[in-house]
């Protein structure tokens, strides 16, 4: 109360209330202004808040406040770590991600792309995958090199592109600095979610919306149930000068024993490396001179396998039919690229991990992104589900308020749940089934994986089903 009263005489309230809750028309006027409140028990009210300013989070706040049905609605955005400012250097991040066109979408209707696109970012448009212990491969839009698979992004630049454009959305609050540390969610839909920062600080909100990240404290106070396992490996990140300069366009992803190593095209002279290792081969790598890192890459990429030979003798018999139903007997294989050097200090790993929360809401309270679902690496998907789960959530929002219901209204937010659900469990688990089929080295299972690559391979239907999946297009 103390602290209210000294507001009070500061002027601040009426401040804040002037500065934050009002309703812009596009020419700068002022539509609404709201009655600002903080209420008794001190504590500040938001229509929305969001905890975790991640790639997520801030995308989210800004489609929300983009959306005109939503644009009216009091936005927070908590962040734990520090404002986050990007400065362009020539050398590129470590810290890369491969988007989808579903994503670019997403990012071109809130204006970030255009940022993305005036800064730097390397389009890719082929894929080609293998299979170490028996060269089994399959190759992603060999025909169609105009077409456009993924994006590769800097994941700073990024946030830096969606920053720019939250900037100027009045209804959006953003606080640094803010580690939410406790959290009181609503039992009834009258009710609002309490939550308090490390500072004491209070907050009210109708809608909580988790984006904490892997591990959410939105997520653990929703007691849900989440089903999760450590691969025992990390990826291992690093930028790498590639030996000769080439059209780089292509993503390469070798799969090997010990994990599968992807190459992500930057320049015509640089890549990106995410290479998933057991945990501790990952921090020998890390330790090594840089000589022998490039070293190790280079063998990862080349090194030749000993064949078994029924694994030989089943792809063999998998070719003659093939080439009996006149299908393609196998993609024009492209040699990889080698490594000359890495960028000094660009190494870096990260612990990968399965997991998946069996619910995303409950009475008003979300989860986004890796808050409820973590993938591995190795399909390039994690955070491009999380863009898809802002892109269903805030058009179900808006859905709920043309309909009169308030936000946190589970007709709505189960509907969010059903949607990305359906969506991502299948991705997630075809992801990890991959990861497990891909680390046996046993003959038979050798021969299933590789019958079942140039098979894909063969079949254009399956093929074009697979890269539409991946790219976000059969979303619902
Ligand atoms: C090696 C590697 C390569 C990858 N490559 C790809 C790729 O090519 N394509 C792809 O789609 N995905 C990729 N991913 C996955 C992708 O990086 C993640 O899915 C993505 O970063 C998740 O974003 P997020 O915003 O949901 O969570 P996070 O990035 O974890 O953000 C969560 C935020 O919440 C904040 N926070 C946490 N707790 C609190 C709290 N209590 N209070 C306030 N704030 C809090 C944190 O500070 C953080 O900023 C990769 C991952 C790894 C490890």
């Amino acid at each position: 109360m103390a602290t209210f009263m000294k507001m009070v005489a500061n002027g601040d309230i009426l401040s804040i209330a002037l500065k934050r809750y009002k309703c812009f028309i596009p020419n700068g006027s002022i539509l609404v202004t709201r009655d600002y409140s903080i209420s008794a028990e001190n504590h500040e009210n938001y229509d929305i808040i969001i905890t975790g300013g991640g790639m997520v989070g801030t995308t989210l706040a800004c489609a929300l406040a983009n959306n005109r049905k939503l644009e009216c609605k009091k936005i927070l955005l908590l962040e734990s770590g520090r404002q986050f400012e990007y400065k362009f250097e020539e050398k590129y991040s470590n810290r890369v991600v491969a988007l989808n066109q579903q994503t670019r979408t997403l990012l071109s209707s809130i204006g970030a792309w255009q940022h993305i696109k005036a800064t730097r970012y390397c389009t890719v448009h082929k894929m080609q995958v293998w299979d170490a212990c028996s060269d089994a491969m399959i190759v992603f839009n060999e025909d169609y090199l105009t077409e456009e698979i993924a994006y590769i992004v800097e994941n700073d630049l990024l946030l830096h592109a969606v920053n720019k454009q939250l900037i100027d959305k009045e209804n959006v609050n953003v606080i640094y600095n803010s580690k939410v540390e406790n959290i009181k969610l609503p039992k009834t839909l009258e009710e609002n979610a309490e939550i308090q920062l490390q500072d004491g600080t209070k907050y009210k909100t109708k809608l909580l919306i988790g984006a904490d990240g892997v591990n959410s404290l939105v997520r653990q106070t929703m007691d849900t149930q989440y089903v999760k396992w450590d691969y025992n490996q990390m990826g291992v990140v690093a930028t790498l000068k590639l030996s000769e300069p080439t059209e780089n366009i292509v993503a390469w992803q070798r799969f090997l024993p010990t994990g599968p190593i992807a190459l992500l095209p930057l320049t015509n002279c640089l890549s990106s490396l995410v290479w998933s290792l057991p945990t501790t081969e990952a921090k020998r790598l890390l330790k090594v001179s840089e000589e022998e890192f490039v070293d190790s890459i280079n063998n990862a990429l080349w090194k030749v396998y000993p064949k078994d030979g029924v694994v030989e003798s089943g792809m063999r018999a998998l070719q003659q039919l093939l080439e009996g139903l006149s299908l393609q007997t196998g993609a024009v294989k492209q040699l990889q690229p080698s490594v000359s050097a890495i960028i000094e200090g660009s190494r870096a790993a990260f612990p990968l991990q399965f997991g998946h929360s069996v619910s995303y809401v409950q009475t008003g309270t979300v989860l986004v992104g890796d808050a409820a679902h973590r993938v591995h690496p190795l399909a390039g998907q994690g955070v491009n589900l999380g863009f898809g789960d802002v892109t269903v959530l805030v058009q179900l929002l808006a859905e709920a308020v043309i309909n009169g219901a308030r936000l946190g209204d589970m007709t709505y937010l189960r509907k969010y749940e059903t949607l990305r659900q359906r969506y991502n469990v299948p991705i997630m688990f075809a992801i990890d089934a991959l990861h497990r089929l891909y680390k046996g080295t046993a003959a038979p299972i050798v021969l299933a994986r590789s019958l079942g690559l140039q098979l894909t391979n063969a079949i254009p239907v399956i093929k074009k089903a697979l890269v539409e999946h991946a790219s976000g297009q059969i979303r619902n």
